[in-house]
């Protein structure tokens, strides 16, 4: 690793000061920042619009570290994972799911992750630090390229459900939000983006606060405190679902953007009648919509198991009896360890 700092860690602003600050001029700084973000230059050499003592001047100041793709799998059903490797070598995962039209990217916040849930394999690994802006761009750009070169069409949508808590590493995450859908950067719409939390009830006002136009999708799993703190520790740290509630209803109240919950069917934990009159009463003190995804065994050892068919039908329907939108969701990409709560560094 090189000492030279990171040119882009830098804002457009701070980048213009720099070049006026060594007697060149502010716009160069506009074009700078157009090859790193725009055009995803690697290289000084390649910011051709650029005299060569620039080029030159900006080498010995600046490194531009971009991430690895260490190590590539394609999943029987077209899921993309990627292991990730990042400027100090560390690894995180990052995914890639194909429907006919469009690909999701399931990108990563953090190098492993502090929160405990209990069905979670990320949650074995040790936490050990936030992701840069950079970083969560360069695993954007990745899957943009990979779109084009494996599906014929670029990335149409981001979800923020690989490895970590994005709304514990919200300053970076919300830079990298920034430029992903600036049109001096990526340009995409932030209609397109989906932050799934765990639910940290500061950061979901924060969050709407800041006016992000991003989706909110919620890991609620249960919705009685006793059981989602048994299988979600951070419930209770975080102050149960009451708090929880308040922040997505005040997050609903300044975007009036619906919010979707995520929810997992256990067998022997939220498989009873309780449990799904408690979705439904939650659900109908927020616009929301809810999701039932297929629980992905982590391995042998793994106790939890999903929910027989019935119960799912059970859950389905007491909630569109209510009136509230319910999809359930066949998880990509098992048989790479690529699906949801299952990323965990395993090929290391
Ligand atoms: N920390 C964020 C994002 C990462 S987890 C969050 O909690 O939302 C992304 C989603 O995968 C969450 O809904 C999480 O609850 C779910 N998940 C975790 N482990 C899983 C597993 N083994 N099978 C299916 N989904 C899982």
């Amino acid at each position: 690793m090189n000492n030279k700092p990171n040119i882009r860690s830098f804002s457009l602003e701070e980048l213009s000061g720099f070049f006026v600050e060594h007697n060149e001029k502010a716009f160069r700084a506009k074009q700078v920042y157009e090859w790193l973000w725009k055009k995803n230059a690697r290289t000084f050499d390649e910011m051709t619009n650029l005299s060569k003592d620039l080029r030159a001047f900006l080498d010995q100041h600046f490194s531009i570290p971009h991430i690895q793709i260490r190590y590539f799998q394609r999943s029987t059903d077209g899921t993309i994972k990627n292991a990730v490797g990042l400027k100090d070598n560390l690894v995180v995962e990052s995914v890639l799911i194909p429907t006919a039209k469009r690909t999701t990217a399931c990108v990563s916040s953090q190098v492993g992750c502090a929160l405990d849930c209990k069905f979670c394999a990320t949650a074995r690994l040790k936490n050990m630090r936030n992701l840069t802006p950079d970083e969560i761009v360069d695993q954007v750009v990745e899957a943009d390229l990979q779109s084009k070169e494996y599906y014929g069409h670029p990335l149409s949508n981001i979800v923020f459900m690989g490895m970590g808590e994005p709304l514990l590493n919200y300053n970076n995450v919300m830079s990298a939000i920034e430029k992903i859908t600036s049109d001096k950067a990526l340009g995409m719409s932030p209609k397109r983006i989906t932050i799934s939390t765990s639910g940290i009830p500061k950061f979901i006002r924060k969050m709407a606060d800041d006016n992000a136009k991003v989706g909110l999708a919620v890991s609620l799993h249960a919705a009685i405190d006793e059981v989602r703190t048994r299988i979600m520790p951070v419930n209770q740290r975080q102050g149960g679902l009451k708090m929880l509630l308040s922040a997505l209803q005040y997050w609903y109240g300044k975007t009036k953007s619906r919010i979707t919950f995520e929810y997992l069917v256990f067998k022997g934990i939220n498989d009873d009648e309780k449990s799904i009159k408690a979705l439904v009463d939650y659900c109908k003190k927020v616009p929301s919509k809810v999701n039932l995804i297929e629980y992905n065994q982590i391995d042998d050892t793994d106790i939890f198991q999903q929910a027989a068919d019935h119960v799912i039908a059970a859950y389905q329907k007491a909630l569109s009896d209510a009136g509230i939108i319910v999809t359930v969701r066949r998880s990509k990409g098992q048989d790479i360890d690529a699906a949801c709560g299952q990323l965990a560094n395993k090929f290391e």
